[in-house]
């Protein structure tokens, strides 16, 4: 039966006992809307961990102003069940106002890596990401804690966050689950119109193309990015915000591709905005 949480204090109790009684605890911090993206993680902690915390908290500091903080879903009770039946123990519902109490003031800045990608058209949102993942691991202070590859920017994020700030935790990362069509799921599919939805496969075709591009030998990043543009440009629905290939640690820009790299793109269909990435 899993429990929920939603006080800190409570969250705080429960770690405390696991570990007294030498349990190891695994985290997924999730914002809930529970898809088979989300499920991998937490079966995937129920295998390495003896206590598995999932996080649900739809974080209010990581969406802009104009963003979907308010219709972003949050079907609670079918999320628990789903928490429950991939094997979670607890599922951590916090309140905004048990996580940022009146006077809030502080918060976790990773330069560098946060400033291009999504980071260009979302200023703060890595920084309310990397601020309540911190508060997260604080609260549950888990031996690992997983996130998923889908979202390859908040990885390397959170990667340089733990190993810079000396966090004792492993980050396992796990890979981008899709749908049959290639589709990366996401909450925010459900956003999509059935026009858009069958517009929306395109993402993972162009980057399919600069893997196929790669293979016959070509490097040179901007014949690769126009590729991928040509086959975005086939979906008339689909705004490109960005395609990118960056080094797939620094996240900085490459001209040819030579070591391991992030082939990372955002494409906006109507208000819906959806990113996607191959490490190639
Ligand atoms: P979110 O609820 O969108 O904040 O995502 C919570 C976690 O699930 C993050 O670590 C995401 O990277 C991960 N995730 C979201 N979608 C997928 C997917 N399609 N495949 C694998 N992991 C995913």
């Amino acid at each position: 039966m899993t429990v929920c949480i939603e006080k800190i204090a409570e969250m705080r109790r429960l770690v405390k006992h696991a570990h007294a009684a030498g349990q190891t605890v695994g985290l997924v911090p999730t914002m809930g809307a529970l898809h088979e993206g989300h499920l991998s993680l937490i079966r995937r902690a129920r295998a390495e961990n003896d206590v598995v915390v999932v996080s649900i908290f739809v974080n209010p500091t990581q969406f802009g102003p104009h963003e979907d903080f308010a219709r972003y879903p949050r079907p609670w009770e079918r999320d628990v069940r789903l928490a429950e039946e991939a094997g979670a123990d607890v599922v951590f519902h916090p309140s905004a106002e048990e996580m940022y109490p009146e006077g809030y003031s502080t918060w976790v800045e990773v330069e560098g890596l946060t400033e291009g990608l999504c980071g260009a058209s979302r200023p703060g949102h890595f920084r309310g990401v990397a601020t309540v993942v911190t508060k997260l691991l604080h609260i549950c202070q888990p031996e690992r804690v997983y996130f998923g590859q889908k979202d390859a920017q908040q990885l390397a994020v959170i990667r340089r966050m733990v190993r810079d700030l000396d966090f004792p935790v492993e980050v396992v990362d796990c890979p981008t689950v899709r749908e049959a069509d290639g589709l990366a799921l996401s909450s925010r599919n459900t956003y999509l119109s059935p026009e858009e939805r069958a517009q929306a496969p395109v993402l993972y075709r162009a980057l399919r193309e600069v893997e196929r591009l790669v293979q016959t030998g070509e490097t040179q990043v901007s014949e690769l990015v126009a590729a991928a543009r040509a086959v975005l440009a086939k979906a008339p629905l689909a705004q490109v915000e960005y395609v990118e290939i960056v080094d797939a640690e620094s996240l900085e820009p490459v001209a040819r591709v030579e070591g391991p790299c992030l082939v990372a793109l955002a494409v906006r269909f109507g208000d819906t905005r959806l990113i996607d990435n191959v490490l190639i």
